[in-house]
């Protein structure tokens, strides 16, 4: 389990738990612990931690260890595989670089046969598109072609009836998790609650009250009109396929439903099918032809403003918008989603280059925000950034043909001055 931290809904522990089940065989679940992962703040180690404990205790009812190894997953999990004799691993899907490799190592390292499964898209990865989509219009037809397929129940986990012959190790593991907590700062303050419960109750409350609205008011800042689901569907403490079920069932009406759908389900989804066919999703190289021609072709274009790195974390711009966004992610672990697509256009307005935009978009983004160090983010930046999914629009400055935002235009959406108002001083 590494993705998809949760017990109901998980496609990877349902497909071992039906080989253990046939082969009669008892059933653990692995967990490997790393001391730090792409500067993840404490705060979400503590969230992604919570979480652990609570699917550790909903595992532990169904009979099922879960198991904590704690250093390089590369060496801890074979050799765990080995001293116990396992039969057959499983893992979850995750299109990131880090993770891939692990992978790869870990299957060359094991003599066990090793599947993996993607239950964190509604549609897996691999069978939504064979090839990097260009954008989402490409990619929707595809999507919607297989949802019919794929949005539906799962069957619940069973109670597992061949024990563990190790009682204490699960045990043992959850009082690992239990101490590596002790240490940590609350979770942050946008998060809610940790664990699939509380992503669960978010998920109700969203349908019973958020859903009609957001299509009108999820781009206004001083609205708060999304669902808030992002931290659990990172860290896999809610299944996607159980939101998109849940909100297709739901009383809203088919308008309602189709917005939310495209950013659950399809522009979600795509960030992974953009990861996972693009080897170089966080760099340069990354973007598409026509945008790395037109940002190559205004390289050497006056920059009136320049910022360095400290002054964008300590949110010091001339920018009162730009500041708040990044105030609000540093004080509460989340953005607002229509900032994130200014706050990272700005920073490449306000960077000696968009090599250098990136880097520094991309260590914010997963420095600050809980739901950071995720395929979305990498192709939020990427799209903000780098014109990836998006279109060519009328030549300018500095952003040749990538689309720019600017603060008027914000002020035209929404009120600017309130937001900005809203987000108290840092420190
Ligand atoms: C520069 C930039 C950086 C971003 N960084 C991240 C990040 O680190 N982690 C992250 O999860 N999302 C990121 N996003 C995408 C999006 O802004 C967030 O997913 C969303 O704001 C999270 O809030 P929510 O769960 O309330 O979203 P809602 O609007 O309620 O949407 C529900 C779910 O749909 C998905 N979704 C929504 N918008 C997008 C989108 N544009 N692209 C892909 N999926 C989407 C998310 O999984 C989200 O939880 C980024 C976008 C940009 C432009």
């Amino acid at each position: 389990m590494s993705r998809d931290q949760r017990a109901e809904d998980n496609g990877a522990l349902l497909a071992a738990q039906e080989m253990a089940l046939a082969r009669k065989e008892p059933l653990a679940v692995l967990f490997c612990l790393l001391p730090s992962f792409k500067g993840a703040p404490g705060g979400a180690f503590a969230f992604m931690l919570d979480g652990l404990i609570e699917t550790a205790r909903d595992l532990a009812r169904r009979k099922i260890p879960l198991i904590v190894l704690r250093g390089d997953p590369v060496l801890e999990i074979p050799r765990w595989i080995g001293a116990r004799g396992a039969s057959a691993l499983f893992c979850d899907f995750d299109p990131l670089r880090e993770k891939r490799l692990w992978q790869r190592e870990i299957a060359v390292r094991v003599s066990v046969p090793f599947f993996e499964v993607d239950g964190h898209n509604v549609v897996p990865c691999r069978r939504a598109s064979f090839k990097q989509e260009y954008a989402a219009y490409t990619f929707r037809p595809k999507i919607r072609a297989l949802l019919p397929r794929f949005l539906e129940d799962m069957p619940s986990l069973k109670d597992h009836p061949f024990p563990w012959s190790r009682e204490d190790e699960g045990s043992r593991s959850l009082d690992r998790l239990v101490e590596a907590r002790k240490n940590l700062p609350s979770p942050l303050p946008a998060s809610g609650p940790p664990g699939s419960a509380a992503g669960r109750r978010r998920l109700d409350a969203f349908l019973a009250a958020g859903l009609t609205d957001y299509d009108g008011k999820r781009n206004d800042p001083n609205e708060e009109a999304q669902s808030g689901l992002s931290p659990y569907l990172h860290f896999g403490q809610i299944s996607a396929r159980r939101a998109a079920l849940e909100v297709t069932r739901s009383a809203a009406s088919d308008e309602a439903k189709e917005a939310f759908l495209e950013e659950l389900v399809v522009r979600r989804e795509l960030a992974d099918n953009f990861c996972f066919y693009n080897e170089a999703y966080d760099r340069f190289e990354g973007f598409p032809d026509w945008a790395r021609r037109t940002l190559d072709a205004h390289r050497s274009d006056e920059r009136p403003l320049l910022y360095g790195p400290a002054d964008l974390e300590e949110a010091r711009t001339d920018d009162p918008l730009w500041n708040a966004a990044q105030r609000q992610m540093v004080l509460t672990g989340k953005m607002q989603g229509w900032l994130r697509m200014y706050w990272a256009k700005k920073i490449f307005e306000w960077s000696p280059s968009p090599e250098e935009a990136l880097r520094r978009a991309l260590l914010l983004n997963d420095r600050y925000e809980l739901d950071g160090r995720d395929p979305n983010g990498y192709a939020g930046v990427a799209w903000s950034i780098g014109g990836v999914h998006d279109r060519a629009w009328p030549e300018r400055p500095l952003f040749g043909k990538v689309r720019y935002m600017n603060l008027a235009g914000a002020r035209r959406k929404f009120d600017v001055d309130a937001f900005c108002r809203s987000v108290p001083p840092l420190g």
